[in-house]
């Protein structure tokens, strides 16, 4: 598959144009630029913002039943395109394409989800509220919460953006999206999708373009009732800070720093299995990567050799490998970024188990080695900040309640993973644990029906589930005298 030397960037009211902001795209496992996209800027967005708000009177007013029509013709577009999208988000993210398949998988899965609640919400609409006065009758309306801005993040394009899109356009609101200017191809082709799939002009626009060029004035514009973001905790303070400005709403999906707990029970394939998975799935850059590792002394010598052999059999390799493992990390910076972690995990004495450079096959590209720390000090960065990298810590626990103490010892709380063969011990130390989502001896799967979201600093709100659609809608209570 090929790209033309540059694409328009800029979809607004049915209506592509390039914009004047030129977004270098490259390949991160060649380091090959693939393209050029003609990202937007503040008058894009200006434009963008008048195109939705023009469109809501219309959009929210629409049945649920015909919103819900649209979602699923965008979840059937997406079906129809499934090959091209996975080729274009492994292309520009440096994933295997396996990973991309599941990434696909989840958006068609989330469409038709909120397909479903968008369709549920017309026999729900003007429920009736029970009052203790009979002089008084009152009814409830769900309504979309107006033009909302929607800014995404570059480690699962198109994933972050459907969690967002789809109940937003369920909910009834008209929506201006932000992809990060690293990974826009995923989301253009899915706004071509979308751009086919009968949705009126102006409900759905994007600008591509930079955190400054774009998604600061979207933030910060009058006309955007809600911001909803994912992305990292600095760049989320400001958001939240622009959004004061107007009281906007906002939900953020932010960082994590997540812990899987080997309790003294834990079968220990699967514990290696799942330890695997939470640190070295899309190359470790996952907010809700358990890069904490905590294992009950019993256990520890025994697993972390068996971690360390399974890390060092993982196939690093380009994302169209047949056999890959683990892609490539998403661009040079992120690169610099995980190797400096490294860097100063060894200083501060962390002892290095496997990994923690470049694979020796693999002199081009983002590539690193799955990398394994134990005897990591609890006051250095490598165990308390988010690495977004295939960096995973081990660390021995004496009991139970010292493995919940470490778990919650964190500004975040995303998500956790419990390995244990004791059901009712394991209930206990997930009901223990500060996190929005806690698997026990699962993988990270992770269903539209369910909660997406977490304590503390790395999440204001929840994705996914009922949940996903309340965050785009108002309450409106109309009470009358009988
Ligand atoms: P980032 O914060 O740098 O960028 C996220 C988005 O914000 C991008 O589109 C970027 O262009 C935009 N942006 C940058 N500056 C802005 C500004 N001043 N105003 C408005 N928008 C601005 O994050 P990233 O590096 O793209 O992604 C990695 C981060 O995302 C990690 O911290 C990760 O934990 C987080 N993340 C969280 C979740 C979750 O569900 N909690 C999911 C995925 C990623």
């Amino acid at each position: 598959m090929s790209f033309p030397i540059t694409l328009d960037g800029v979809y607004i009211d049915g209506q592509w144009s390039a914009g004047s902001e030129h977004l270098r795209v490259i390949n991160p496992a060649t380091e090959a630029l693939l393209t050029t996209v003609n990202g937007g800027d503040e008058g894009a967005v200006d434009r963008a913002l008048s195109a939705a708000t023009a469109a809501f009177a219309q959009w929210s007013n629409t049945s649920g039943a015909e919103r819900g029509a649209i979602l699923r013709r965008i979840a059937s577009g997406v079906q129809a395109g499934r090959e091209r999208l996975m080729y274009l988000q492994s292309s520009n993210n440096g994933k295997p394409l396996f990973e991309a398949g599941i990434d696909v998988d989840d958006v068609i899965a989330t469409f038709e989800y909120y397909a479903g609640l968008a369709e549920a919400l017309d026999a729900s609409q003007d429920s009736p509220l029970e009052l203790p006065s009979e002089a008084f009758a009152a009814r409830v309306r769900r309504e979309p919460c107006g033009v909302v801005g929607l800014i995404v993040p570059w480690n699962f394009p198109m994933v972050t953006t459907a969690w967002k899109l789809a109940p937003a356009l369920a909910a009834g609101c008209c929506v201006v999206l932000k992809p990060s200017e690293v990974t826009p191809l995923p989301e253009l082709e899915l706004a071509a999708i979308i751009a086919r799939s009968g949705l009126p002009n102006g409900v759905f626009n994007l600008v591509c373009g930079t955190g400054l060029a774009v998604g600061a004035p979207l933030s910060s514009d009058p006309r955007v009732a809600k911001i909803s973001f994912t992305g990292s905790n600095a760049v989320g303070v400001q958001v939240m800070q622009r959004a004061a400005e107007t009281i906007k709403g906002v939900s953020l999906e932010l960082g994590g720093k997540s812990s899987l707990l080997v309790m003294a029970d834990a079968d220990l394939d699967l514990a290696v299995e799942l330890a695997s998975g939470g640190g070295f799935f899309n190359a470790g850059q996952m907010c809700s990567a358990t890069s904490r590792v905590l294992v009950a002394d019993a256990l520890a010598d025994e697993f972390l050799q068996r971690l360390k052999a399974r890390a060092e059999s993982i196939r690093v390799a380009d994302p169209f490998d047949p056999e890959v493992e683990m892609g490539a990390l998403v661009n040079q910076a992120q690169y610099q970024r995980v190797l400096g972690h490294i860097d100063r995990g060894l200083s501060a004495g962390a002892r290095l188990v496997c990994g923690g450079g470049r694979p020796a096959d693999l002199p081009r590209g983002y590539f690193l080695q799955p990398t394994v720390f134990t005897d990591v000090p609890l006051d250095s960065a490598l165990w308390c900040e988010e690495i977004f990298g295939p960096v995973l810590c081990v660390r021995r626990f004496a009991s139970e309640q010292e493995a919940i103490a470490l778990a919650n010892d964190s500004q975040f709380g995303l998500v956790a993973s419990v390995v244990s063969g004791d059901a009712s011990a394991a209930q206990r130390v997930a009901n223990a644990l500060q996190a929005g989502l806690v698997w026990i001896n699962a993988p990270q799967v992770i269903f539209p029906q369910a909660a997406w979201g977490g304590y503390k600093q790395s999440s204001l709100g929840r994705e996914l589930g009922p949940w996903g659609l309340q965050a785009f809608q108002e309450i409106k209570h109309v009470i009358r005298a009988v």
